[in-house]
């Protein structure tokens, strides 16, 4: 954003009030070592509160779900920040515990591999961080907000590389591009057709991949299409998942 414009939120896109400098990628996914130079936008009081309200459950959940020896930020944030929050929060205790129970463990070609705990994941609560962080690119890159009648879909897990569609546009993306270290790294899309279509690829950790792809509401554009890259309208169904209970592990 240029000082020649009036400052917005790159959330909500007010340019009333008070703004504070909101980190993109939220700077508690660190225990220490964190890079020097870190992406940040303006944010409103209410968006940088009500954000911020989630952000220890989604750095709780997204660790536990990388689990312990997967990466050296992972393994000090559970001997360390992520320990004392649980420690000190009874709340997300108990919001990390709720109907903790066996589910069966499947390997990569989907054959019954055993029995693991799994907790019950608020997923909306949950991809509030990935939206943030979504939105938060996307106002760095464009230079304004994403609209809020723009709707952030957001799959998670591993379940979509391997579709046509999704292969296909990954040739389209950006390069992966980080913010100094492997901690995150992201890989977008944007189309010339509506410029608030656009589609992405969060990697926290190198192991927690997230697609994303914002969608203005109530849009008669179809997402199959040449021109968009996106070619496989079914992409979406399949990439949707019934069960809300996650492996603490992750698979
Ligand atoms: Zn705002």
């Amino acid at each position: 954003m240029t000082t020649s414009q009036p400052t917005v939120c790159a959330y909500c896109g007010t340019d009333q009030g008070l703004f504070q400098a909101e980190h993109v990628i939220p700077r508690c996914l660190w225990e220490a070592d964190r890079p020097g130079h870190m992406l940040t936008v303006p944010a409103c009081g209410p968006c940088n509160h009500g954000y911020g309200r989630d952000e220890e459950y989604f750095r709780t959940v997204l660790v536990a779900l990388t689990g312990q020896g997967s990466h050296p930020q992972v393994n000090q944030l559970l001997g360390g920040k992520v320990r004392r929050a649980l420690k000190r929060n009874p709340r997300l205790r108990e919001d990390m515990t709720r109907n903790v129970r066996p589910m069966p463990r499947r390997s990569p070609g989907g054959l019954f591999a055993g029995v693991r705990l799994g907790f019950e994941l608020d997923v909306k609560r949950f991809y509030r961080g990935v939206e943030k962080t979504v939105r938060g690119l996307f106002a760095y890159k464009s230079g304004r907000p994403l609209a809020p009648s723009t709707a952030v879909r957001i799959y998670e897990g591993n379940g979509f590389w391997e579709t046509p569609g999704f292969q296909s546009l990954l040739e389209e993306m950006s390069e992966p591009a980080g913010v100094g270290d492997d901690v995150f790294s992201c890989r977008c899309a944007r189309y010339s057709v509506d410029p608030e279509w656009s589609a992405w690829l969060l990697i926290y950790y190198q192991t927690q991949g997230f697609f994303a792809w914002t969608e203005p509401l109530g849009s008669s554009h179809e997402i199959a299409g040449e021109d968009t890259g996106i070619r496989d309208r079914g992409i979406a169904s399949r990439l949707a998942t019934n069960s809300n209970i996650v492996d603490p592990e992750g698979s």
